[in-house]
């Protein structure tokens, strides 16, 4: 599905300034959002769309790179997939940035009315991690479990998490009182309202940390390292994506961590290609070979399987060994292995085979004759580009 120019989403001039984007998003927030809409998809597709519309062109790197680029400068290599979309949560936390202190919306999403002093804080959510995982053919055919070691943000060891040093000492936030939340009355567009914000001292944690942890400063977060167990389907290919949601940099102060991205990568296998689900095996037998007829081996992703050439084969015949292709990652079913067989010209003999070939280049047998069973060049190349 393509996506739609962001400025057509806002329905602003590619040279809207920053003030007239703003603006433009905050009446499509208000217009499509979820509360004025229950149960309404479409708008909530285009509260998404303004979202991420707005996450572009308010910042002016990305907003650059989008007007150089278009959508294929923004996130991932597949353009959007795990990486493009915004959820619910990171829009939400952008609206005191977007409503200010008069956020008619804040209330909503506080957590209902009281109760603990996280009410209506924001949740601090930890960036993506992509790491890129190699799998051979054989992996791919049957699917694998991985263990993979990632380097990302943790929790901060000397204080637990908790931000601060020797484990104490948290003094009640006097901006808030230790509510977390500063209320004040305001007029909106919808009339007088008593509008309740995270508090701006403390970040809604209803305390402050009288001695910051040494190690982390207060961010509750350090490097660190964790092994990760990944089970991957079988039949995934070059460059799919698998979020593992919750596996990626653990966000700040308290915060959620971010989704841990596998991107996959294939390796080359020695004899076999891929071609979506089926494989594809170039088989080399030499002329008496192909006249005669053989038993011979191929390679198959499960080993070595025996194959029976009748006498009389000819250079580009395609046997199909079917369901010994490689799973859908999405249905059910296999591809199939399919094998090019090709008649080995000799190009050096000696003169001892040179006289025997001479003896037979006028055998009426030797001379040849196409046609009843055989595929043309052209039903072959049809037959190739169509399957
Ligand atoms: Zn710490
Ligand atoms: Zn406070």
């Amino acid at each position: 599905m393509s996506k739609r120019d962001y400025y057509e989403i806002l329905g602003v001039a590619r040279n809207a300034g920053e003030a007239e984007i703003k603006k433009a998003y905050r009446q499509m927030a208000i217009k499509f959002h979820p509360d004025k809409n229950p149960g309404n998809k479409e708008a909530e597709e285009h509260f998404k769309e303004a979202a991420e519309a707005y996450e572009v062109l308010s910042n002016t790197e990305k907003r650059q790179r989008y007007d150089q680029l278009g959508h294929r400068g923004m996130g991932g290599a597949a353009g959007g997939g795990a990486a493009g979309g915004m959820n619910m949560e990171d829009i939400f936390s952008h609206f005191g940035d977007i409503f200010g202190e008069g956020n008619p919306f804040e209330s909503f999403f506080g957590g209902g009315g009281g109760g603990g002093t996280r009410g209506g804080r924001r949740v601090n959510r930890g960036s993506n991690l992509r790491i890129k995982v190699s799998l051979t053919l054989e992996e791919i055919a049957n699917g694998v479990e991985k263990k993979i070691k990632v380097n990302k943000f943790v929790s901060c060891n000397s204080c637990k998490g908790s931000g601060a040093q020797d484990g104490g000492s948290f003094t009640r936030c006097s901006t808030c009182q230790g509510s977390g939340q500063v209320h004040r009355v305001t007029s909106t567009f919808i009339g007088q309202m008593r509008t309740t914000s995270t508090c701006p001292t403390c970040s809604g944690e209803g305390q402050i940390i009288a001695n910051k942890c040494k190690s982390c400063h207060g961010s509750c977060v350090q490097h660190g390292e964790d092994t990760i167990t990944i089970n991957i389907p079988p039949g995934v290919g070059e460059g799919m994506q698998l979020t593992v949601s919750g596996k990626g940099n653990l966000g700040e102060r308290g915060g959620v961590p971010g989704d841990l991205i596998i991107v996959i990568e294939e390796i080359k296998h020695a004899h076999l290609m891929r071609d979506g689900n089926n494989l594809l095996y170039d088989l080399y037998i030499n002329f008496a070979d192909a006249a005669l007829g053989i038993s011979t081996e191929v390679p198959t992703i499960e080993g070595k399987a025996k194959i029976k050439l009748d006498a009389g084969t000819q250079s580009g015949k395609v046997l199909r060994m079917k369901g010994k292709g490689l799973p859908s990652v999405n249905s059910y079913g296999k591809g199939d292995l399919l094998i090019n067989v090709n008649v080995w010209t000799p190009q050096h003999l000696s003169s001892e085979e040179k006289k025997l070939l001479e003896q037979l280049r006028n055998s009426a047998n030797f001379k040849p004759n196409p046609g009843k069973g055989d595929k043309s060049f052209y039903d072959r190349m049809k037959e190739f580009f169509h399957s």
